[in-house]
Parts: structure tokens; sequence; C-alpha cells
């Protein structure tokens, strides 16, 4: 909850909406159109490099990444959603595990 309040400044107000496809003769009636990509950024600090070499635990090295700043995969997928790219449905597909 700390890190997406850090990472995600999206402000909870009236004009927050939570998008949902609509069809349209533009987009076959499906509500989607083209693709795009949602990323996760890994930087290799020092402290990083060192954990990769080290042979740390995933969740370890995870811990640090978001300390670090990363932004998740699923944080970029909830900024996309916010600003109307991708609806919630989309992020689950790929970020559920
Ligand atoms: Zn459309």
């Amino acid at each position: 909850m700390e890190e997406f309040k850090r990472n995600l400044d999206i402000p909870y107000t009236e004009e927050l909406t939570l998008y949902a496809p609509e069809g349209c003769e533009y987009c076959n009636n499906t509500g989607y159109r083209g693709r795009m990509g949602l990323h996760e950024l890994l930087v290799g600090t020092d402290e990083m490099k060192l954990m990769i070499q080290t042979r740390a635990r995933i969740d370890e090295i995870r811990t640090q990444a978001i300390k670090d700043g990363m932004t998740t995969l699923k944080q970029d997928g909830i900024e996309k959603i916010f600003a109307g790219n991708c609806d919630l449905l989309q992020v689950r597909k790929v970020t559920i595990k």
C-alpha cells in the first residue's frame, strides 16, 4: 500500500475514473484496439548487483528493487487503467500469479 501511494501518485478524488471497455465501429465493438505493454524495470544499483552475485532470495531482491524505486508490472498496469489506456480485466490477466 505504501509503495503504491509513493509510486502511483493518483489522488482519490471525485474525478477519479475506473475505465471499462466500450465498443464502437472503430474498434469493431470490442472496446480494444492495438497493443500496449506493461513494464517493470529493475535498476542495477550496486546493492542490487551484489544481491544477484550472491544469489539472494527472489523476495529479498524484489523488496530491495521496490525500495530502490522499481515500478512493478501491476503498478504500471494500474496507472494505465486510470489513464484510460486499458482496463482492470486486461491488467489482471498478465499480473496475477
Ligand atoms: Zn471503440
